[in-house]
């Protein structure tokens, strides 16, 4: 990975490149899932880019590509954890939102009815 698209002061390039350990469940050459530290559902699964962008929105922009391996690595999660009756993918984005990890990131939750709207 280029050090351009790492921050080493970020907890998520920590997870993503081994020097913080995490549960991962899923990982790919652009990509890597594991489970939340904090569940809020039964499954609970933080898909990450391995390049440091600080939404999702900028991954887009940046990595188009990735973001749909994002996707593609939450449909095998999502797979793997036995959701097939459904699952709900989420991006917060700012602060305003929830997001606390500035480091782009996809909650996959499942195992539960999910209400709607969202908190
Ligand atoms: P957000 O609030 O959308 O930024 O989500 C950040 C998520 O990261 C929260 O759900 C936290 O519980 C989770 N989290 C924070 N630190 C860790 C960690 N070391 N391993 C796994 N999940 C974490």
């Amino acid at each position: 990975m280029p050090d351009d698209k790492i921050d080493p002061d970020c907890l998520f390039c920590k997870i993503a490149s081994g020097v913080i350990p995490a549960d991962i469940v899923h990982e790919s050459g652009t990509t890597v899932a594991f489970r939340d530290l904090a569940p809020q559902a039964p499954t609970h699964v933080l898909v990450i880019p391995r390049s440091h962008y600080p939404n999702a929105a900028e991954l887009a922009q940046g990595e188009p590509d990735t973001m749909v391996a994002l996707i593609d690595s939450a449909r095998e999660v999502a797979a793997s954890e036995g959701l097939e009756d459904g699952y709900r993918m989420v991006f917060n984005t700012g602060a305003v939102a929830h997001q606390t990890v500035f480091h782009a990131h996809l909650h996959v939750l499942g195992g539960r009815p999910m209400g709607w709207p969202p908190g």
